[in-house]
């Protein structure tokens, strides 16, 4: 290890947290730091240089440089044009802000790009050529890499997955528009989906909570994990939503890999089977895709800061 060599920060700006994360020389990773996101352009930029400070203070190395992973349309100057799930972002120089208070180069991308670099770099698709990474957070964000390199299309906003429509006419969405895939698929929409199966009769009690408890998608998680019936028929259904809109991405794009990233791979197996079966079953030509081309990321809801970091590590140490 080269103690001369300085570490890369990453973070990941998400509609719900930021985090960050310290890449060290020998690309071994300190621990992750978060802290809650509000949708507020001022609080957003001190909570970096907050975080910035502290993993600091704890690594003990010099910063060389900072990647910032953001959830929204991030153009090529490191301008947020807007983010459906962060609406203080609109035409909003993220980039310039955060160089104004750090004292290290800094590099914006969007955050599923960043995440899918995560992956093909230390991760799960490290011998894959051709790879989208779809994740599963706030909203859904896709990153594409194919022929060995990261796809940002012509403005750099590619990858805006979640905003595909499978329910015409089908909820609101933050965009604008109504049936967008996030409003089904996205890892806060387990609750919607207990609701809508409660409603329809097709549920029946979750616990020892009243029938007025609205359902989140944390308490659906973590009933699933104890292997709760109902919770697990909530994540069977969830899961059918997630593997259309993927069957949908494979038919257009042909990768070897679909990684599936963000907070709710937490729930492994028990997310990863029904999708896959899902998938398999609704896939046109199923003989012709490989049986497990849908995978877990490696780094989970990491990814995303740890492909920031790594980018940020390439470009500039
Ligand atoms: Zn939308």
């Amino acid at each position: 290890m080269n103690l001369g060599e300085p570490v890369s920060l990453g973070f990941d700006i998400g509609g719900t947290n930021i985090r960050g994360i310290a890449l060290r020389p020998d690309f071994s990773l300190g621990e992750m730091i978060l802290h809650p996101c509000e949708d507020d352009q001022e609080k957003i930029i001190q909570t970096v240089v907050k975080l910035t400070d502290q993993i600091q203070e704890k690594e003990k190395l010099e910063i060389g440089c900072i990647g910032v992973g953001v959830a929204g349309f991030v153009d090529r100057s490191g301008v947020v044009q807007t983010s459906p799930n962060l609406s203080t972002f609109d035409d909003f120089p993220l980039l310039d802000k955060l160089r104004q208070k750090l004292s290290v180069p800094v590099l914006i991308e969007n955050d599923a790009t960043s995440a899918t670099w995560a992956e093909v770099q230390l991760g799960v698709a490290k011998e894959s050529q051709n790879v989208v990474m779809v994740c599963l957070g706030t909203g859904i964000g896709a990153g594409l890499y194919f022929n060995s390199e990261l796809f940002r299309g012509s403005a750099g906003y590619a990858g805006e997955v979640g905003h595909m429509t499978v329910m015409p006419d089908g909820l609101p969405c933050p965009c604008g528009r109504f049936g967008c895939w996030e409003r089904y698929a996205s890892g806060s929409s387990l609750g919607y989906i207990a609701e809508s199966m409660k409603l329809d009769g097709e549920l029946g009690s979750l616990g020892s909570d009243s029938d007025e408890t609205p359902f989140d998608s944390e308490r659906i998680g973590h009933l699933a994990l104890e292997r709760n019936k109902e919770a697990l028929k909530v994540l069977g259904q969830y899961s059918n939503w997630v593997a259309l809109g993927l069957v949908n991405l494979v038919n257009i794009l042909d990768p070897e890999l679909v990684v599936i990233g963000g907070g709710i791979t937490e729930l492994g197996e028990l997310l990863l089977d029904p999708i896959r079966k899902s998938f398999e079953k609704i896939t046109p030509e199923s003989s012709l895709r490989a049986k497990e081309m849908v995978v877990l990321a490696k780094f989970g809801k990491k990814s995303g800061a740890i492909g920031a970091a790594l980018l940020a590590k390439q470009k500039f140490l």
